[in-house]
């Protein structure tokens, strides 16, 4: 019997408490001080409850375990949506100074009828007999040009024909103007991003030209929902604005948004992906970014109707009442996520679409796949990733990133590690121990 290695094991934020979580067992426990110091001490007083937990297991036996789950796991992937994001095209009306887009050259081309019926007549083929559904991205998508309008339109029409659902990601301007159009079709949501009220959000957010954008959100928002349009509404966040979070939840309970069942929301760390940020120094690493969330939501506890913060898996116990199934990789690139551009280019997901160099192929003109990397992609999880063959966090950190991953080592299979002990020690006092 052994000290399970992926017990993860540590003191729970502002309690005398600690918690014990094992993804492989799928138990969790909050331990008083007095049991803690028997892990601590590795002098169990009843051994057997921990032996029942998984918490103390015979070596030989966990790994068969392990290898079962992580069989499971690939196999229910197999079973999973794949989200196929299209970039129609990079261009965009907005001039954020954080757009990680911002520094690619864009190739001049527009998009023909013709492209996008190559991009349906290759998905079709390749992703036959999937579960799928359409993300359209940008730059911006929801532009005004008439030219833009049709295209959107012919994309939308091809999904319906093809029973396929389409999403948005759109920085929110012209929702208001094609509200009308999207009510037509299979809208799954459409993603919308303010980083604050008006100030904030204007001073980081304006069109090309310098203008103000929240207004015109916010009648577009409000049009959405109106017609029944799933809004999941995006704060992007770094030391700038964090404190916009508290007013930003405000505006959107005063507005009803946060009882409107078709409204949901989520939070974005602003961070370094490929192009060099004109103030890196704004920017928050990923632990620092959960401790400000976690210490402003201690000082507005309003914010949470707003929000509830992941905290690796604390909400999702919280919630379920039990922990999910083992993360054996957290990344979907080239899995169960696609990216395509409107120049015929493939790629494996938003966070490389459009950056020279990352792609995996075409499908227009010709199509033609780079199979040896997308090969790479498809074996990158926490059983190819050496430094995470041993991490006990390994089942609810999943590996991390592969983008951020090569940005910062050169390779794929390397690790991007998530805080996951610290992340927990916030998220247990948050939901569970909130009243110590
Ligand atoms: S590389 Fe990063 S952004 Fe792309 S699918 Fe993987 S985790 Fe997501
Ligand atoms: S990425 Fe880091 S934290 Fe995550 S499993 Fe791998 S080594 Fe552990």
């Amino acid at each position: 019997m052994y000290f399970s290695k992926y017990n993860i094991f540590s003191k729970i934020r502002n309690s005398d408490d600690y918690y014990l979580v094992n993804l492989l067992s799928g138990n969790a426990d909050i331990l008083e001080p007095a049991k803690a110091k028997e892990i601590i001490s590795g002098e169990y007083i009843n051994v057997q409850e921990y032996i029942e937990k998984g918490y103390l297991i015979d070596e030989r036996e966990e790994k068969k375990i392990y290898m079962n789950k992580y069989l499971e796991f690939i196999e229910n992937r197999e079973k999973d949506e794949i989200q196929i994001f299209f970039v129609p095209w990079y261009a965009c009306n907005f001039g954020c100074d954080y757009c990680y887009q911002s520094g690619y050259e864009q190739e001049k081309q527009s998009l023909s009828n013709e492209i996008i019926d190559s991009f349906f007549s290759y998905i079709k083929k390749e992703f036959a007999g999937k579960r799928k559904y359409i993300t359209v991205f940008g730059g911006e998508p929801l532009l005004l040009a008439e030219s833009s309008r049709k295209s959107v339109e012919y994309i939308l029409q091809n999904a319906t024909q093809n029973g396929l659902d389409t999403a948005f990601v759109t920085n929110g301007f012209s929702l208001e103007e094609y509200t009308p159009i999207l009510k037509k079709y299979r809208i799954r949501e459409v993603q919308v991003t303010l980083d604050g009220i008006e100030e904030m959000h204007n001073q980081r957010r304006p069109l090309k030209n310098g203008g103000g954008t929240f207004e015109k959100i916010i009648k577009g928002i409000n049009t959405a929902l109106a017609e029944g349009i799933n809004i999941n509404l995006r704060i992007v966040i770094d030391k700038e604005n964090l404190q916009s979070l508290v007013d930003l939840a405000k505006f959107s309970v005063e507005k009803g948004w946060t009882t409107n069942q078709y409204f949901k929301t989520q939070l974005g760390r602003n961070y370094e992906l490929h192009y060099c940020q004109a103030s890196q120094s704004k920017l928050f690493t990923r632990l620092e970014f959960y401790e400000a969330i976690y210490a402003l939501i201690k000082e507005h506890p309003e914010i949470v109707e707003f929000h509830k913060p992941a905290f690796s898996v604390s909400r999702f116990l919280f919630d379920n009442g039990e922990l999910p199934e083992p993360l054996f990789d957290d990344c979907t690139g080239c899995k169960t996520e696609w990216a395509f551009d409107g120049t015929g280019h493939i790629y494996s997901c938003t966070a490389t679409v459009g950056n020279q160099g990352e792609e995996l192929g075409t499908y227009y003109p010709a199509v033609s796949k780079a199979d040896e990397l997308i090969k790479l992609w498809e074996e990158r999880d926490v059983t190819t990733i050496s430094e995470c063959k041993d991490c006990n966090l390994q089942l609810a950190c999943g590996g991390g990133c592969a983008s951020i991953a090569k940005n910062r080592t050169g390779k794929l299979l390397a690790a991007d590690c998530r805080p996951v002990k610290e992340l927990l020690e916030m998220g247990i006092s948050h939901y569970f121990n909130e009243s110590v």
